[in-house]
């Protein structure tokens, strides 16, 4: 039997609000804790809270950004639930009018194609304080920093059929709140997590089948992993002739195994209803088109802008635009060097090699793109060859200063063409068998001779020299 994946995505992206979504309380991560949490955040009597309009905005931002309906009229509601780190004993969220609507986004398959993933809707809530299991012997400290700062949980549909899909739609979407500026984005610290729901169905059924909900996964890897997990283990339980049950299932990354929480039968009956203490959020067109008129370039323009102004491949133009600051880079040292196509190809190639091997962010480049664009001006006016460029490439990330004071420092210069010609003609020389074959008509020796001539120049010739000047003497 061949199975088909469902999955469908929940999304909680902290928003960038420097203070909480219903208090003054700062956001900051890593505060000694309980330094940030207030009256309004512990849900001491008497307290009311108050929206933080910026959250609104932020909101608003990522609905425009997937095309999505905006509510003029939203809705604050108390989902109840009891938890050590949940103060008040309700988390204010949600529900049935929430601030963004339906909407979607494209996502690139492997095979090049691109697909459309529905936006189910997007709401504010609060996020809960954090339970510290390990920081006491036999007890659980409670930290309430984290208590009120805001999320916006983004809920696809089950539009996705495999992990590697559901990896790409929760990048893009990563991608998009960080162009947006509304999140960091930060996984490790917890900015950016995911649920996922997966379920399996014979395919070709158009029914779908029952899902498990995958909580709290916050690395793409972990989703990959996860999902996969499941799906083996849902397609084993149904072909051993049991049932898939509903339920909440946790990923363990440390087993790399999924295991059950709490099924359909112990689900919590939130009682939902709206906030008593908040007014509902009218938002008028006129601030929504002032929204709109001052949202950055998304992703895909900037893609567009690449290629068209740019000259640069679909391919590196979606490689260069995935992360915002990437392109930031890329465009300063492609501005600067007046080389679009060759930054591209280095930014691509030897710089993010360089950084995935040393674990940095391009933010953490030891070669800034000023100090990139110095570098590939020298190798496109052809006063370094490039293997002297990667030499260069590698001085730098090491701190030995900029292209020209090491070009300078290490006497890097081509070979003359004068010298060359005289490598190429001993070269000629004493190889007069391989001219008889290329005279044969044996293109293929031609390499064999551009070797040899790089080898006894000591990668001091320019390759394009090389070709171009043996080509005239072989003939
Ligand atoms: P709940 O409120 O119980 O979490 P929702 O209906 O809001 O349930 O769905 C939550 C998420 O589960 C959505 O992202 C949705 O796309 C996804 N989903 C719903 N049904 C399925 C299914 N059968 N298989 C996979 N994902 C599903
Ligand atoms: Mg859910």
């Amino acid at each position: 039997m061949e199975w088909e994946t469902v999955i469908g995505l929940e999304i909680h992206t902290q928003l960038a609000t420097t203070s909480k979504i219903f208090s003054g309380a700062s956001t900051a991560y890593g505060a000694v804790p309980n330094t940030q949490a207030c009256a309004v955040d512990l849900g001491l009597p008497g307290v009311l809270p108050v929206v933080n309009k910026e959250a609104i905005t932020m909101a608003i931002k990522f609905g425009l950004a997937i095309g999505a309906e905006v509510s003029r009229h939203s809705i604050f509601a108390r989902k109840n639930y009891f938890y050590p780190d949940l103060p008040k004993g309700y988390q204010i969220s949600q529900m049935d009018h929430p601030i963004v609507g339906e909407g979607s986004v494209d996502i690139e398959l492997e095979n090049g194609n691109t697909k459309t993933i529905g936006v189910t809707r997007a709401h504010l809530e609060e996020d809960a304080g954090k339970s510290l299991h390990d920081a006491y012997d036999g007890m659980t400290g409670i930290d309430l920093n984290r208590a009120g700062t805001p999320l916006l949980e983004i809920v696809s549909e089950p539009d996705m059929r495999s992990a590697k899909e559901a990896v790409a739609y929760m990048k893009k979407i990563h991608s998009l709140v960080r162009y947006l500026e509304i999140s960091d984005g930060n996984m490790q610290e917890g900015s950016f997590r995911c649920d996922a729901n997966v379920s399996v169905r014979p395919k070709g059924q158009k029914e779908f089948g029952t899902r498990a909900e995958l909580k709290n996964i916050n690395s793409f890897k972990n989703v990959e992993k996860a999902i996969n997990l499941e799906v083996l283990r849902q397609i084993e339980v149904i072909e051993s002739g049991d049932e898939v049950v509903q339920e909440t299932r946790l990923y363990d990354a440390d087993k790399n195994e999924t295991r059950s929480m709490r099924s359909k039968e112990e689900a919590m009956d939130y009682r939902y209803f709206p906030d008593p203490d908040l007014l509902p959020v009218e938002v008028t067109d006129a601030e929504i088109s002032d929204i709109q008129d001052h949202l950055p370039e998304l992703p895909a323009a900037k893609q567009a802008r690449f290629e068209k102004d740019m000259g640069l491949s679909t391919y590196d133009a979606a490689i260069l635009t995935v992360d915002k600051d990437l392109a930031s880079y890329f465009e300063e040292a492609a501005d600067k060097s007046g080389e679009a196509k060759l930054t591209a190809n280095w930014v691509i190639g030897d710089l993010s090699g360089r950084l995935n091997k040393d674990d940095k962010t391009i933010n953490q480049s030891p070669i800034s793109a000023d100090m990139l664009a110095g570098m590939l001006k020298r190798l496109a006016e052809n006063a370094i060859t490039s293997k002297m460029a990667k030499e260069v490439f590698e001085a730098m990330w090491n701190g030995e200063g900029d292209a020209d004071t090491i070009i300078e420092k290490r006497g890097l210069k081509p070979a003359d063409s004068g010298e060359v010609e005289k490598i190429i003609d001993d070269i000629i020389a004493s190889n007069p068998d391989q001219v008889e074959q290329f005279k044969a008509g044996k293109g293929k020796v031609m390499g064999f001779f551009v070797g040899q001539v790089m080898k006894a120049s000591k990668g001091k010739a320019d390759p394009a020299q090389v070709n171009k000047l043996l080509t005239e003497k072989l003939k």
